[in-house]
């Protein structure tokens, strides 16, 4: 079977290089940690952004940075002499905590057959019984890993996509474009990444990460989410003795885990635009227990009603017993980018434009997550979220199609055209 068509001759023309791109990137260990306390929060981050940043400079991008935190940012600067606005292309080089990130050993499958694909290590296997949007792909070139690691496709794939656009753009100054800003940022896994991001030096007035998954995927839509702790203070006393006077706070704990819904408002009976409550983490012991939850949803008076929810279920179980003392810490984590982005259509006009040039159909799916986007549109950088061809993140299954990254990196090369053509939006 021959390998399946590109959807442009651009991105037939790209894909060797993107693929050479995103093997070297997969195979430096970029794992971010919950227990790294540096920005960035582990060493290996910073090795792939200076590779990121050495390739900038040889593609011929100018004001190539790497900052001490493991930001690499650059600029391509506008070739058409008309004031198009600045846009920004980001990705993000770190990969999930959640499975095994070191010695990725990339392996192609060229011309996926559509059956099952067992990788040599680990006994892994992909099932495109299981796997729907995999069993699509026949005919794709498939990139897994050898089985015992994740690929690192988030988002090493949209890393790889940028840098194949803007080094295509850079060698082809006939192809319009406005200046475009590009930047690669740590440690979003652990949901720092946009956190320390500099949007006024950045200076674009719009980005687009690319982290999404199917071909047309432009999302700016995300969860707004919220953590909540929840931790009840018992009273220990050895057990021998504690008749009448030991509180165990474990119980309590328990308790208000089973008297909060189970049937609906749980990530494992919601879909689509349904927001739940997620109790994570517990630990305790019969002097204290703490409940780690996160509470999503779109619609953020429905996100304050979950979290009340979750507050009187404590409040209540807690209340039956006087001497049990209850703490509740509220914690925003990021907003729903839809609120601070669409107040500039014209940043998801020009997307479309893009994927239609390179003919592909928008879909526009809200994200159940977060991405780096949220928190920078909230910041004032309106910042959707494109497509990069990658699948089942954060799992040694994880998997990418070369013919869909290739697309994903023609459209950021139509984009940049797209956005020399906007017309310019009175009072903007
Ligand atoms: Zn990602």
């Amino acid at each position: 079977m021959p390998s399946a068509p590109y959807t442009s001759p651009l991105a037939e023309t790209l894909a060797p290089h993107l693929l050479e791109r995103f093997l070297r990137y997969v195979r430096v260990d970029t794992q971010s940690s919950r227990d790294g306390t540096g920005s960035p929060s582990t060493p290996g981050q910073l090795d792939l952004a200076r590779i990121l940043r050495d390739e900038l400079v040889g593609a011929g991008l100018a004001d190539v940075e790497l900052d001490e935190h493991g930001y690499v940012t650059a600029t391509l600067p506008s070739n058409t002499g008309e004031d198009a606005p600045v846009v920004g292309l980001l990705a993000h080089m770190d990969t999930s905590p959640d499975a095994p990130g070191a010695g990725v050993e990339p392996l192609v499958h060229r011309a996926y057959d559509g059956g099952t694909i067992e990788l040599p290590r680990a006994g892994t296997v992909l099932d495109p019984e299981r796997m729907p949007v995999l069993a699509e792909k026949a005919g794709h070139d498939i990139v897994t890993s050898s089985g015992d690691t994740l690929l690192g496709a988030d988002d090493k794939a949209g890393v790889a996509e940028i840098m194949t656009a803007v080094a295509h753009l850079a060698a082809q100054p006939e192809l319009p474009r406005p200046t475009l800003r590009v930047a690669f940022t740590p440690d979003e896994e652990i949901g720092r990444g946009a956190g320390r991001f500099d949007v006024e030096r950045f200076g674009a007035a719009c980005a687009y990460t690319l982290d999404g998954s199917q071909p047309g995927e432009l999302q700016d839509e995300t969860f707004a989410g919220i953590a909540v702790t929840v931790t009840v203070h018992g009273v220990e006393v050895h057990p021998g003795w504690a008749k009448g006077t030991l509180v165990n706070a474990t119980r309590l704990a328990a308790r208000i885990l089973a008297a909060l819904p189970s049937e609906e408002l749980t990530p494992e009976t919601t879909d689509g635009r349904e927001g739940f409550i997620h109790p994570y983490e517990i630990h305790g012991t019969a002097g204290r227990a703490v409940i780690h939850a996160i509470v999503r949803d779109f619609d953020d008076e429905r996100l304050e009603r979950h979290v009340g929810l979750l507050r009187r279920t404590a409040e209540e179980v807690v209340a039956a017993e006087p001497r049990a003392q209850l703490e509740l810490d509220v914690q925003p984590q990021y907003p729903n980018m839809r609120r601070h982005i669409e107040g500039f259509p014209e940043v998801v006009e020009a997307a479309e434009r893009a994927l239609r040039a390179e003919g592909i159909e928008p879909v526009r799916t809200p994200i159940r997550g977060g991405t780096d986007g949220s928190l920078l549109s909230a910041m004032g950088l309106p910042t959707p979220n494109l497509f990069t061809g990658g699948h089942e993140y954060h799992s040694v299954r994880e998997w990418a199609s070369v013919q869909d990254m290739a697309s994903a990196a023609a459209t950021v090369v139509r984009l940049a055209e797209a956005w020399t053509r906007m017309p310019a939006r009175a009072g903007a």
